[in-house]
């Protein structure tokens, strides 16, 4: 993993040399993928095409106010984070933000650490919220542990660093408890695709959880395929319940 707060960045904004300012203030965070919009509608399009679990949206925009596409990608379900910025800096424009959805609101102008604070914080908040979560799960076995903080989990081979995205997967397939997850709702959840696109990337992230994880990835026992329906998490193989 790279240490980066988030994986994917969706930056909507108009102003050219205030984009340019946030895409060097986004690199300085080794943010690996940030893609940029000046209206609403590119966001639209880009939001069709990856999964972003950072949005950073201008409010004033050429073809409207940014809330509301906060507000239908809350509707959507979109579980990425969503951080305002705008030049209105009134209480209530801050209130009406963070109603429709948007995670933390920025007042413009602001310093760029002032930005880098608030996306750790988002990022941050994110991981604690995972981590309570996690916390009774990995407290009936050492196996699948998770710790949210460093990105790893307690696996057959070991501790395993995985990057944002993959532990994001991984530990929502083990939360399942063994039920079976279908392809289209890691796509919702992990990626927060609002649409669902015709992709392998499910299988592709599969295959680097059992690299790591499996003893033998080519035969998984634990992060299987069940066919036709998605993937399973399984904690115990039924071969390895002896006595
Ligand atoms: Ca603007």
């Amino acid at each position: 993993m790279n240490g980066a707060p988030f994986e994917t960045v969706l930056l909507v904004e108009d102003e050219n040399s205030l984009a340019q300012t946030l895409k060097i203030a986004l690199a300085r965070l080794k943010i690996p993928e940030i893609q940029h919009s000046t209206t609403i509608s590119g966001a639209e399009e880009l939001l069709k095409l990856h999964a972003f679990d950072l949005i950073i949206l201008d409010r004033n925009l050429p073809d409207g106010d940014g809330l509301t596409l906060c507000e239908s990608l809350r509707a959507e379900s979109f579980t990425g984070a969503i951080l305002c910025l705008t030049a209105k800096g009134e209480i209530e424009d801050r209130v009406e933000g963070l109603e429709s959805g948007a995670d933390d609101y920025l007042p413009k102008p602001f310093h760029w650490e002032e930005l880098a604070a608030r996306i750790r914080a988002l990022s941050r908040r994110k991981e604690s919220l995972a981590t309570r979560a996690k916390e009774k799960a990995s407290k009936k076995s050492p196996l699948w542990t998770m710790e949210p903080d460093r990105l790893r989990i307690f696996g057959p081979r070991g501790w395993v660093e995985l990057t944002p995205l993959e532990f994001k997967l991984a530990t929502h397939l083990i939360q399942a408890n063994g039920a079976i997850v279908s392809r289209e709702e890691l796509l919702k959840e992990v990626w927060g695709f609002r649409f669902l696109p015709k992709t392998r990337t499910t299988d592709y992230f599969l295959g680097r959880l059992r690299k790591v994880f499996e003893l033998d990835p080519d035969h998984p026992k634990h992060f299987v395929t069940v066919r036709g329906a998605g993937y399973r998490f399984i904690e115990v193989p039924a071969s390895d319940l002896k006595d």
